[in-house]
Order: structure tokens, then C-alpha cells, then sequence
């Protein structure tokens, strides 16, 4: 297994390289009908063929992160058979999870030095957020579309050439992996990297678990993971075996930097529900209505207070605030766009209600994307609140 450091030397040696990943998504993309990349890209015949092409092009500056052999050792049994188990490789997530304050670092210092600085990125991205950050200013935008970019964008991007010397950073998923190996393959004295959602808390408000603090305990994932990483006050051994909480100042994004762009009082909510979830001393009631007095923008805590409660108070509380935005994928997004309006609009006819009844069963009806059988619910049940 390669060691990052190399990544980080050519960067700051400005040695023209390559860098894509080629994890569990592109594994899942390979097959027919497929979709992958949190539901933003479907599979096509096309794909399939380029993103094997990704997997089995050798170049001496071409370096491809695989699936991990302790998570996903099926699929890296595959990769090995195909380029050689003598082929050097890297972790597909190496530039982040848990080496993720470290790229970070790296590309404060090396960006600056870097005179053409090209970003590919989807149309939604704020990139200028990126350009605050590392205080630069980009020779190039190239936006991908948000949802299956691989098939709006591919046919036209393949083509394009850059000046040598130029660095290009890829954050559009799939279509990123192919790219970096075609514009390489057409230009080894461009460096590529593939950052995948390295830069989501700063361009789209989103966060993942890496970013803050939350990583696998792998041999290969997170090789400087050990005992002496613990402290009692981190309750380690009530963890679950496969994540453990790391202090966010050492391992994670520096997010107490980002506090301009990103809301610091979501963050810490979503390590302390992380930590609820992974800890059974917590999972009482008390520390659930703590977690609701706390973090009244949140709708998590409450509703789970509800469940366990039944407390009309609490609902009542969730249904007037609501609706409030999610920062990460691991929060339960019903929970905002349904979940409280159908408790109230069936809990408020026994609390003699009316009002919120009628209110709850009209909110559902106008909704968006939610699920039929709410709708028909809300349907059926606003006749008895008129
Ligand atoms: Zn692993």
C-alpha cells in the first residue's frame, strides 16, 4: 500500500500525476441498470466501458485508490485480478477520511504555487467558497450538470485539453474518475486529482462523516487508528466496533475555520447525535429532551422523544418549527419533509386540536415527493378537522 505522502511531494514538487479513485460506487456502476453516487448517477453502456478503461490503464504517474480489502474485500479481490496484485495502490479514500485535515494542509500550501488552477465541479457548487478558502483564484470553471453527469457532460468534456503544468481538481463523481483518466492519458504533464465530496461542506452545506470526526476503525482505512487515540472521556469501549469518535481538532476538516461558511452549531449536533447512536449509556429520554432544548432547529431528537413519549407537547413544538434544513445524509430527511405533519395530523384529533389537525393535513396535501399513502392519509383525515 502507497503511502499519501507521495501524492503530497509531487504536489508540492509540481510533478505532473494523476490520482482517481475506483471504489464501491464504480464497482456498482459496472453492472447493467445500475445507480450509484447517492442517487445522482444512473449507468449507461458507455460508462460501463470507460470506467473499466479507468481500472485497467497503467502509467507510471497514474495512481488509482481501490476498495479497501477489509470493507469491501470481494471487490478488491476483483481489482487485484485485473491489474496485478503487485501493482501499487492506494486506499480509495486516502486524500480523506481520515487524512482529510492533512489534504487539506497540503493544498493550502500548494495551491497558491500553482499558476493555472482549474475546478471541475457541478453547476450547484459555490466553488467560489474554495477560492476564499485557499485564497485563489481559479484559471478555469468547467460546472457539471447535478444528476447523471456522466451523460450530459462526457461526450463534451473527453475532448478537452490543458496547458502542461496545469492542475485540475475533479469534485463531479463518476464522471470525474473517467475524466481524469482520459485527460491525463491525452496529457501526462497535467496533474488530476479526484477530491470527491472533500470540498461539500464548503460548496454545497453538506457534510460527511469524515468531516467531522467520524471514521472506520480499519487497518487499511485508517492505518494510525490505536488504543492511545483514546481517552475515557471519549467512551470509547461503548462505541460500536467499526467507528470510533476522533477529536475534531487532529483528524478532521478544520471546521472551527469554516464557521463563515458553515453552520459550527449544526456540526456539533450531528457528532453528539453520531455519538447517540453509537452509544447505549445515552439512548435515555432525558438525554433526548436535553438534545431537543439544545438544538431547537433540529427535528431529530424530538421526534424520537415523541415516539418513545407519545408527549403532545413535543410534537407540538416539532410541527410549528418545522421545516428546517439537513446538513448530512445520515440525518432522516422524512423526518422534515412528512413524519411530524402525519403524527399531527392524526394526534391532534385526540388532543382536541382542531386547528393543527386541519393545518398538518394541508401541509401534507400540498407537499412535493411525499410518499402516496401520506397523501391519501391526509386526504382522508382533513374531512374530520372541517
Ligand atoms: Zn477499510
Amino acid at each position: 500500500m502507497q503511502n499519501v505522502n507521495i501524492l503530497y511531494d509531487h504536489l508540492r514538487q509540481h510533478v505532473p500525476f494523476a490520482f482517481s479513485k475506483f471504489n464501491d460506487g464504480e464497482h456498482v456502476l459496472l453492472s447493467p441498470n445500475s445507480c450509484a453516487s447517492r442517487g445522482q448517477q444512473d449507468t449507461s453502456d458507455l460508462m460501463r466501458i470507460k470506467l473499466f478503461e479507468t481500472l485497467i490503464w497503467k502509467h507510471e504517474k497514474y495512481y488509482l485508490g481501490l476498495p479497501c480489502n477489509f470493507c469491501y474485500p470481494e471487490m478488491r479481490r476483483i481489482d487485484e485480478w485485473i491489474r496485478g496484485n503487485d501493482d501499487p495502490f492506494f486506499p480509495a479514500n486516502v486524500l480523506i477520511n481520515s487524512n482529510i485535515k492533512s489534504t487539506i494542509d497540503v493544498l493550502k500550501e500548494v495551491l497558491p504555487t500553482y499558476a493555472k488552477v482549474v475546478i471541475v465541479a457541478s453547476e450547484a457548487a459555490k466553488v467560489e467558497r474554495i477560492e476564499q478558502y485557499f485564497g485563489i483564484k481559479f484559471y478555469d470553471i468547467i460546472r457539471t450538470r447535478n444528476k447523471n453527469a456522466f451523460d450530459a457532460s462526457y461526450a463534451e468534456l473527453n475532448g478537452k485539453r490543458f496547458d502542461d503544468g496545469t492542475l485540475v481538481l475533479l469534485c463531479c463523481g463518476p464522471l470525474g474518475r473517467v475524466l481524469v483518466y482520459e485527460w491525463f492519458k491525452a496529457n501526462p504533464n497535467l496533474t488530476c486529482l479526484e477530491l470527491g465530496s472533500m470540498f461539500d461542506p464548503l460548496t454545497q452545506n453538506k457534510a460527511y462523516m469524515y468531516h467531522y470526526g467520524g471514521v472506520r476503525k480499519c487497518p487499511e482505512c485508517n492505518p494510525w487508528i490505536s488504543e492511545s487515540v483514546f481517552t475515557d472521556e471519549m467512551h470509547a469501549d461503548t462505541f460500536l466496533d467499526h467507528y470510533y469518535y476522533i477529536p475534531i481538532a487532529s483528524h478532521c476538516m478544520p471546521y472551527e475555520s469554516l464557521a463563515f461558511y458553515f453552520d459550527i452549531k449544526q456540526m456539533h449536533f450531528e457528532r453528539e447525535w453520531l455519538e447517540f447512536n453509537h452509544c447505549k449509556d445515552k439512548q435515555t429520554d432525558e438525554w433526548l429532551k436535553s438534545m431537543h432544548d439544545k438544538y431547537p432547529d433540529r427535528t431529530e431528537p424530538g421526534f424520537l422523544l415523541f415516539e418513545r413519549t407519545k408527549n403532545f407537547e413535543v410534537l407540538q413544538q416539532l410541527f410549528e418549527r418545522l421545516p428546517r434544513g439537513r446538513t448530512n445524509e445520515f440525518s432522516d430527511g422524512d423526518i422534515y419533509s412528512w413524519k411530524v405533519s402525519l403524527a399531527m395530523s392524526i394526534e391532534a384529533w385526540y388532543h382536541g386540536r382542531k386547528d393543527l389537525g386541519q393545518a398538518a393535513c394541508s401541509k401534507l396535501i400540498c407537499s412535493q415527493n411525499i410518499p402516496d399513502h401520506v397523501r391519501a392519509s391526509a386526504e382522508y383525515n382533513i374531512r374530520w378537522y372541517s
